[in-house]
């Protein structure tokens, strides 16, 4: 067995839906040698293997695995949420398990480069994120530690444009994007 136990440590708004929680969850063990196994075994699935994590997206929900800790976005309530981690614990032990008959997949899929974001961003180093430059937040927004509302220039007039751009490529990239903030069917 890989994971044994998860507990949830933090349930926070839904940057994607304000009427939906994000969850993080505490998991006793460390977990990274079965993502490219999952990454075999689930369609669609965003592996960014230096960051170490990978993105499943399931009924519209982001579950995002870190090699020591959980996060699910668009969840609707912690019973949910325990229901999803439930489920992610045995799909993690069981293709754990399995992984000899299982071509690893190292792929991947639809990951966004932390320059392709940087050039989208307002280029100001305001610092106004925490970071002390642009490419830093870009940086850890790929690695999924801090979220696009952060920065907060970004969602000034003056980067309207801009804004648009990165936000449907994070949203593609299954990124979470703050609902309504351009023309989506899942927002
Ligand atoms: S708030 Fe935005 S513009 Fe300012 S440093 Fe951070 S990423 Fe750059």
């Amino acid at each position: 067995m890989l994971l044994n136990s998860y507990k949830i440590a933090r349930v926070l708004p839904c940057l994607a839906d304000p009427e939906k929680i994000r969850v993080i969850a505490e998991i006793s063990d460390e977990i990274h040698e079965v993502f490219p196994y999952l990454n075999a075994v689930l369609k669609g699935c965003i592996y960014n293997h230096p960051a170490l994590t990978l993105t499943i997206k399931k009924d519209g929900k982001l579950l995002t695995l870190h090699f020591q800790h959980i996060t699910l976005a668009k969840i609707e309530d912690e019973k949910e949420a325990e229901e999803i981690l439930k489920w992610l614990r045995d799909l993690i032990n069981e293709t754990y398990e399995n992984r000899d008959k299982i071509e690893p997949n190292y792929s991947k899929g639809a990951e966004l480069k932390a320059l392709d974001i940087f050039r989208l961003l307002p280029g100001t180093n305001c610092r106004k994120c925490g970071e002390l430059t642009c490419l830093a937040f870009a940086v850890k927004l790929v690695g999924q530690e801090i979220g696009i509302t952060s920065c907060i220039p970004l969602f000034s007039e003056e980067f309207k444009e801009k804004r648009k751009v990165l936000l449907e490529l994070l949203h593609d990239a299954g990124f979470e994007v703050p609902a309504g903030s351009f023309d989506s069917e899942e927002g």
